[in-house]
């Protein structure tokens, strides 16, 4: 069924999925009519590759804030339609990290934050824009605020306000709650997130078959 469809543009995998079975998992991408469409694929033939597969789709409308766009369950967008790709890819690395019963709800946009030494919250500041905010006046809070500020702006591709550098938004104008909160914790620390991603690049480089010698 799946196999026959066409996918669209492989744009992430998750190379050894720890929670089944170390099956590889493709995200990939397509424009439909109406906008931009991601559907996760496995071409292992594992009997549990499907289930996992529902559960990371679930994981993405519950903890991103996507929809299923069509009769088929696996096919999700945004609600706006838009792309947001790199938005998309950290949610589905995130969710690989789970078992299939971690997965499920969203998160808080409130968080503690050690730098700041107080919680940090993500407010809405009008349709598709976030403000960060500290619980706590002072210098710290409003550098952290800036920090975070700048992590969305690189995990999401959001645009950083000019005139408030604590201010962030989406260039689509609509909501996306759900994914704020679910990269909040990403934005506290990007740096981390980017060093993961290159470990598992290199992993996924050295487990590559018919690259044994390691000569990546
Ligand atoms: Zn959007």
């Amino acid at each position: 069924m799946r196999r026959t469809l066409e996918l669209g543009q492989r744009v992430e995998l998750q190379s050894r999925d720890p929670h089944c079975h170390d099956i590889s998992l493709g995200l990939y991408h397509q424009e439909s009519e109406g906008g931009s469409v991601y559907v996760i694929h496995t071409y292992s033939s594992h009997p549990d590759g499907g289930l996992r597969i529902e559960a990371i789709c679930r994981g993405l409308i519950e903890f991103a804030g996507m929809l299923v766009v069509s009769r088929d369950p696996q096919l999700l967008a945004f609600p706006c339609g838009q792309r947001h790709e790199k938005a998309v890819r950290r949610s589905f690395l995130e969710l690989c990290k789970l078992s299939n019963s971690e997965i499920g709800g969203f998160l808080p946009l409130v968080r503690p934050d050690k730098k700041a030494e107080c919680d940090l919250t993500v407010e809405v500041n009008g349709p598709g824009r976030y403000r960060i905010t500290a619980a706590e006046d002072g210098e710290k809070g409003k550098r952290r605020c800036q920090a975070v500020a700048r992590g969305f702006s690189k995990l999401c591709e959001m645009d950083v306000s000019a005139s408030d550098l604590s201010m962030v938004s989406f260039d689509c104008g609509h909501e996306h709650d759900r994914l704020m909160g679910a990269l909040f914790f990403r934005a506290q620390n990007v740096r981390s997130a980017f060093k993961e991603d290159e470990l598992a690049a290199s992993r996924g480089t050295l487990a590559a078959p018919g690259n044994q010698d390691g000569n990546a």
